[in-house]
């Protein structure tokens, strides 16, 4: 991967955005997105929508959310330690033991997730998980008034949890979920730049999917486009004890996921498949019976329906502050994208055209 990549996935990663408090990364996704569109707005849901002749039909919208899973401080006792209910799913066993950074108006406070240690524990409880109510947040305040000084009840949380690169091309970190949809996304703007597309294009960086698609659902209505491409990380099934009977066995570095199912519109994902193999870009396949738990869903039900597509990059460690991918898989994904884009004009969704 180009170091300039790199450097755009590691921003992108480092820079905090639990759901409902995405201003900042939206700043940063805004900057690299600039350059290669037309039109840049942001909705009053906080959506960041880049286009690219706007007016061109059909009308095709590309979507990966900007927001991650976090904490939001929602009570602080008379000692200081502050008590959290989650953005998002988070797994309170992966937030044990973390260091962590409170978002308030005057920029970031460190604190730490406490939990009793071993030497303090009852024996039963060292055999059960901690439920987010057990576990406090310590900002070193000695007092609520004192910890009042610094934080706020509602200031979200984020783990303080870099991004790193391990060997055989792999990165891990958090916020993967969906920073790597972003990357994708933003990298396929950049190959298409100056094409000559047949279609408009709007790519959207949405806010609020952790928390039930919500920026998708707004974002969609406003654009109204015809057909509707998400891209996100999922679960990767090619470590202990993720069993691949359940869902399929999906291996990070093995290329990007394509979906088949009803959230899947046939013609666009046998096309995205098509691309795929004449490109010589490996993919594997999910089977996916019901809407999948993506912007996808939220897309493909807007107004009266939009054809919809979907491109997931395998993850391991969803929703954890080690998320780790392949960034040969980012790298396909992108380029998947950009060739599936190219194809896209007025005969795409014309019955029988998208097959042949
Ligand atoms: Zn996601």
């Amino acid at each position: 991967m180009r170091n300039e990549s790199i450097s755009l996935l590691k921003k992108l990663v480092e820079t905090p955005g639990p759901s409902g408090h995405e201003a900042v990364i939206q700043s940063v996704v805004r900057e690299y997105m600039a350059p290669y569109c037309d039109t840049i707005s942001t909705d009053v849901h906080g959506n960041l929508i880049g286009a690219i002749k706007p007016d061109a039909t059909p009308r095709v919208m590309l979507s990966a959310h900007c927001d991650e899973v976090g904490l939001m401080v929602t009570h602080i006792d008379e000692r200081g330690f502050a008590y959290c209910s989650a953005i998002g799913g988070v797994d309170p066993c992966v937030a044990a033991g973390q260091r962590v950074l409170v978002h308030t108006a005057d920029g970031p406070v460190t604190g730490v997730v406490g939990r009793l240690p071993v030497h303090l524990m009852e024996k039963e409880a060292m055999d059960k998980a901690p439920r987010l109510h057990e576990l406090w947040l310590d900002i070193g305040a000695a007092t609520r008034d004192d910890a009042a000084t610094r934080i706020e009840i509602g200031n979200p949380v984020t783990f303080d949890v870099g991004f790193k690169q391990l060997s055989d091309g792999l990165a891990v970190g958090r916020a993967l979920d969906d920073r790597g949809g972003i990357f994708v996304m933003l990298e396929s703007l950049r190959l298409l730049d100056r094409k000559n597309l047949n279609t408009s294009i709007f790519a959207v960086s949405t806010v609020q999917e952790e928390i039930g698609h919500r920026g998708a659902i707004t974002s969609t209505f406003g654009i109204a486009p015809d057909i509707g491409i998400a891209v996100d990380v999922g679960p990767a099934t090619d470590y202990p004890t993720a069993d691949p009977r359940k869902i399929g066995d999906f291996r990070i570095g093995a290329g990007p996921v394509l979906h088949t199912g009803p959230n899947i519109h046939a013609g666009l994902g046998h096309l995205l498949m098509k691309t795929a193999s004449s490109r010589n870009i490996h993919y594997q396949l999910r089977a996916e019976p019901r809407g999948t738990p993506t912007d996808a869903n939220a897309i493909q039900l807007s107004r009266a329906g939009v054809a919809t597509a979907l491109v997931r990059i395998p993850c391991r460690y969803l929703h954890t502050p080690v998320e780790m991918l392949s960034l040969n898989d980012l790298e396909n994904a992108a380029n998947l994208l950009a060739a599936f884009i190219e194809q896209l004009n007025s005969d795409t969704l014309k019955p029988g055209e998208a097959k042949s």
